[in-house]
């Protein structure tokens, strides 16, 4: 009975190192890089410069997180793709478009959200990005919380939503929940890079993104009353 528990406490440390933010809605990884937390400008100069893991030999930048510092939502993608990578901005290329058409059909502004990715330079074939490439990216990550202080994020993906919360959720399974780390709230829903191949799984994120923006509103509202 003894030794099961420790196995089972033994496990649950793995499982706590393994995920960029733990069950209190804080960073599980020691950010031992500084990065500019208050200003945008700052932090985008010194994250370009980042040469910390082996992807930014293969890649032609590092593709900073942009959007609206302000309004308190978080999406976050799993990589920088080939149109990001020439372009050095987030979600340009296909899947991009794919994610401005959602954000439409909603009417939720682009340029009123934040939207950025796991790791920030493209891995090589577009393969996903592992557990210490986006250990070694987590500072950044963590800068741009520091900065953004979202209270709704949208992990968009499996990779996005394991490497954040959980290595072992479904993405199938957790979308269109809410789940809750401390003061974040957390809507995964599927990657639109993964709507491209399956067509059929746009009605579930059409019932997610209604949620969304059902939050956006409440954030907006929270706002102009200086709630939050
Ligand atoms: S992926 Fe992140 S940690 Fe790796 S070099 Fe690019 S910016 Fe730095």
């Amino acid at each position: 009975m003894i030794k099961n528990n420790s196995n089972k406490n033994i496990q649950m440390q793995e499982v706590i190192q393994n995920m960029l933010i733990n069950q209190k809605g804080r960073f599980s990884i020691n950010n031992i890089i500084e990065y500019p937390a208050n200003n945008y400008k700052k932090l985008k100069e010194k994250a370009v410069e980042c040469e910390r893991c082996s992807l930014r030999q293969n890649c032609k930048q590092v593709v900073m997180g942009e959007g609206a510092v302000d309004r308190k939502i978080m999406f976050i993608g799993e990589a920088p793709g080939g149109t990001e990578d020439k372009e050095g901005r987030p979600f340009v290329g296909r899947a991009g478009n794919l994610l401005n058409k959602i954000f439409s059909a909603v009417d939720i502004k682009r340029e009123n959200v934040y939207i950025s990715n796991i790791v920030k330079c493209r891995p090589p074939d577009n393969r996903k990005p592992s557990l210490s490439e986006a250990k070694a990216c987590s500072p950044i990550l963590q800068a741009e919380f520091d900065l953004v202080q979202p209270k709704v994020i949208v992990p968009m993906g499996a990779t996005a939503l394991q490497h954040l919360l959980d290595e072992g959720a479904s993405i199938t399974e957790s979308r269109g929940e809410w789940m809750q780390r401390g003061n974040y709230y957390f809507l995964p829903t599927f990657h639109p890079a993964y709507l491209l191949r399956n067509k059929n799984m746009k009605k579930y994120v059409w019932q997610d993104f209604k949620k969304i923006k059902a939050a956006v509103n409440r954030l907006q509202e929270l706002n102009e009353n200086n709630k939050i």
